[in-house]
């Protein structure tokens, strides 16, 4: 019998999860070890609480948790409840999977000042993560601005200008949900630091823009190059710049009280305010001849007293583990770190694809395992006993597939009309619903 670690729920560790099971079958065990009593990290806290459909995947890693063979292992923080060095001699292989949950810094002064905020902190709240419950974003002002020119940035401005009506049948949860439907936010401008035709947005999130009921976005046509330069982008990017200059051409629509405001070529340089943002100071930019931002010398202000940085993300170090720190992922190549220690997903690659994007990832890694250690041929580790014994010794609760599922079924039963769910967003009240 052959056992396997992966640590991280979220797509990365199922995909492994499931093609680890395939390639072994009954001759493997694995483990999906995770950092909270629940599973699906990204697919729970980041995917937004509007894009259900998105969510649906996880019922693709419901089969794999049910299949025999697979086992969740939650409530366990590898790194502090157990090292690598630890899973190491317990498991056959471990994959880390844990994703890229951190914020990257912008690096510009006033990024500390209160209400600044990254967006894995502001998805994060919106989203029930435990980490960011007591976030309380200062949403009393009327200017709002997002830093990125991602899905991500997108995300936060759409959360950011729904109304209440519109948010309430997703998985939001309510302490956002009330403070959003409270907020007098009027303005959000997304900062790019680059042109329209770079943005990192794709087509079906911009297209969105259009139909949000009390909200327009706002396109300056001067901001386009001419229409025969979208000749040279790929087909989704062409798609996404000519929603743009649609909205451009179309203008603001008048009836809507909240603008969302495209402001392209312009860089932060800090952020000022009395002890709290109050305003960015941008400079503008042009772009050189190979598509970055060049500062002109022109600078400008930007209103806003929350200011969501949503330029990227990275994976935190762990002791024991080699890392790119310029990459913001641990070192390895094609997903192997060391013998017998793997990465998938975010941490491999950096924060970048979809969803699906992890899904080759993991079983490039489970085939990479499988030769190194071909099916059939037997270990001698111990796995989860082990590794339950050690943290019994510890004091740590882990918690088990049945453990999630009456989680899951607390939740659904508390969810507001209309919503699947609403989400625990304490760990305390997570171990109370199972009853520790
Ligand atoms: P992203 O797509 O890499 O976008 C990051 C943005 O931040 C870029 O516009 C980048 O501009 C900008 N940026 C980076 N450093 C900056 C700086 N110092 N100052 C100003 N701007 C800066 O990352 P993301 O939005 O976090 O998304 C991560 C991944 O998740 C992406 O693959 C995304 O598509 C995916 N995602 C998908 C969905 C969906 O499908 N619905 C939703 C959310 C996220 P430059 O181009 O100039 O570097």
């Amino acid at each position: 019998m052959r056992h396997f670690a992966v640590v991280g729920s979220g797509p990365g560790g199922f995909y492994t999860a499931e093609a680890l099971n395939k390639a072994y079958g009954d001759g493997a065990r694995v483990d999906i070890i995770d950092r909270y009593p629940v599973p699906y990290g990204l697919v729970r806290f980041g995917v937004a609480p509007d894009h259900q459909s998105l969510k649906a995947v996880s019922k693709r890693y419901d089969t794999t948790a049910e299949t025999a063979g697979v086992d969740f292992i939650g409530n366990v923080t590898v790194g502090r409840d157990v090292s690598i060095a630890e899973l190491l001699d317990l498991y056959d292989a471990v994959v880390l999977a844990i994703g890229a949950p951190h914020d990257r810094k912008l690096g510009i002064p006033g990024e500390d000042l209160p209400g600044v905020i990254g967006s894995a902190a502001f998805v994060g709240w919106y989203n029930g993560h435990p980490e960011f419950a007591d976030l309380a974003p200062p949403l009393g002002g009327t200017h709002a601005a997002v830093i990125g020119n991602g899905n991500v940035a997108l995300d936060c401005a759409r959360i950011l200008s729904k109304t209440r009506g519109e948010l309430e049948g997703g998985d939001i949860v309510n302490h956002a949900l009330d403070a959003l439907e409270k907020s007098p936010i009027r303005t959000v401008t997304v900062l790019g630091r680059r042109g329209p035709l770079q943005i990192s947005m794709t087509p079906k999130e911009l297209g969105e823009l259009g139909h949000i009921e009390a909200a327009t976005p706002v396109v300056d046509s001067a901001d386009f190059p001419g229409v025969e330069a979208d000749e040279a982008l790929e087909p989704g990017q062409r798609k996404s710049v000519s929603l743009l200059r649609e909205y451009a051409a179309n203008g603001p629509d008048p009836s809507k009280a909240t603008r969302m405001v495209f402001d392209f070529y312009a860089k932060p340089l800090r952020i000022e305010g009395d002890g709290k943002a109050e305003k960015i100071i941008v400079e503008r930019t042009k772009l050189d001849e190979n598509a970055r931002a060049v500062g002109t010398g022109e600078t400008y202000e930007v209103p806003a007293s929350v200011v969501i940085s949503s330029i990227g993300y990275s994976t935190p170090p762990m002791e024991g583990v080699p890392y790119d720190v310029r990459g913001g992922k641990f070192l390895n190549e094609n997903g192997k770190i060391a013998d017998r220690l793997y990465c998938v997903g975010w941490a491999r690659r950096g924060p970048s694809g979809t969803i699906g994007t992890n899904r080759p990832d993991g079983y490039e890694v489970a085939a990479q395992i499988e030769a190194a250690m071909a099916p059939g041929t037997a270990g001698d580790r111990t796995g989860a006993g082990g590794l339950k014994a050690l943290l019994s010794a510890r004091d740590v609760m882990p918690t088990d597939y049945d453990d999630w599922r009456r989680i899951e079924q607390t939740e659904s039963a508390n969810a507001r009309p209309g919503s699947p769910r609403e989400k625990f967003v304490r760990v305390e009240d997570w171990m109370k619903a199972v009853g520790r």
